[in-house]
């Protein structure tokens, strides 16, 4: 029997969707990518979403827009997906490693405190595996200190952190829709934040740096002359990825009720198991159940490879 890591669960609406977005003739980032964005800032909850090509470009983004850049140190979970630590190099910044608390294998101020120096302008706070992170506590500890939390969502879509989804309560906050995680439109991702002006910044960086989108120049009847405020990227989201996630959206709150009663099952059957730990809910809040992870005693009989 063969066990996928993932499977993800698209079908006959998404390959309709993604069906509609071609014969459209629109398939860069227009109307869908915009519709998309707008419903995924209100199921968070928060007042800008900005859709990118992957949450690496997110992340990229996020740390662009908290103003890090070379000299800076930013910390990081010693677990994590590397893409964590890339986005801290792509702005020139020192990732500084932290080590995670052994019950939501997530950072907590008692690891991150130590770790800070004169240098520390950010914290990259991980929802591990889904596990929401306790994102009020390390506020309180860094932002005193003038220290952005720059929250890495990719996992954690649909995640429930004191009783708000993930992302909500976040100066800026990153996901990843890569079939690895739980909403997925091929690869994707998006960034939110409450901040207007970040936002606006985070939209010109995605799209060269134009200050006027293809989109804003395709609608006008005039000639717009566009300008390009600084060196910027294309991070650009599709209108077929948008299409295919707006209808994963409309999927998720069923989606992850489901695995929650899978997780169940394996809780059951796992707790058999003597001396095995297993994710759990956070006393503040739930996991959308992106992984399930064990953790395995040292005089466990099997290894963990
Ligand atoms: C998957 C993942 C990423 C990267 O997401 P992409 O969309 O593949 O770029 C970043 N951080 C964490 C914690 C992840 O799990």
């Amino acid at each position: 029997m063969t066990i996928p890591v993932m499977r993800p669960w698209i079908g006959e609406e998404e390959a309709a969707a993604a069906a509609a977005a071609v014969r459209s003739g629109w398939v860069a980032q227009g109307p869908r990518v915009a519709e998309f964005e707008a419903a995924f800032a209100d199921s968070i909850g928060v007042a800008h979403a900005v859709a990118v090509s992957s949450c690496t470009a997110a992340l990229h983004l996020a740390l662009l827009a908290a103003g890090i850049g070379p000299g800076d140190e930013v910390v990081v979970p010693s677990l994590s997906f590397i893409a964590t630590a890339n986005a801290v190099r792509y702005v020139g910044a020192e990732p500084v490693f932290a080590d995670v608390d052994e019950a939501t294998q997530n950072l907590v101020p008692g690891t991150v405190a130590p770790q800070l120096t004169e240098r520390t302008r950010a914290v990259v706070l991980v929802d591990q595996a889904g596990v929401p992170a306790d994102l009020d506590a390390m506020r309180a500890l860094c932002e005193p200190r003038g220290i952005t939390v720059v929250e890495d969502a990719a996992c954690a879509v649909g995640s429930v952190y004191r009783g708000r989804p993930v992302g909500a309560g976040a100066a800026i906050a990153a996901f990843s829709f890569h079939p690895r995680k739980l909403l997925t439109t091929g690869e994707g991702g998006m960034v939110v934040t409450p901040d207007a002006e970040a936002a606006a910044r985070m939209r010109r960086l995605r799209e060269h740096g134009m200050d006027v989108s293809a989109a804003q120049r395709h609608a006008s009847q005039q000639p717009v002359i566009e300008r390009y405020l600084e060196t910027g990227f294309n991070y650009r989201m599709t209108d077929v990825q948008a299409a295919i996630g707006l209808v994963q959206l409309g999927k998720l709150d069923q989606l992850i009720a489901r695995r929650r009663v899978l997780a169940e099952r394996y809780h059951r059957v796992l707790s058999a198991l003597p001396g095995l730990a297993t994710i759990t809910d956070p006393a503040y809040g739930t996991t959308n159940y992106q992984g399930f992870w064990v953790l395995l005693p040292p005089d466990f009989p099997v290894g963990r490879n």
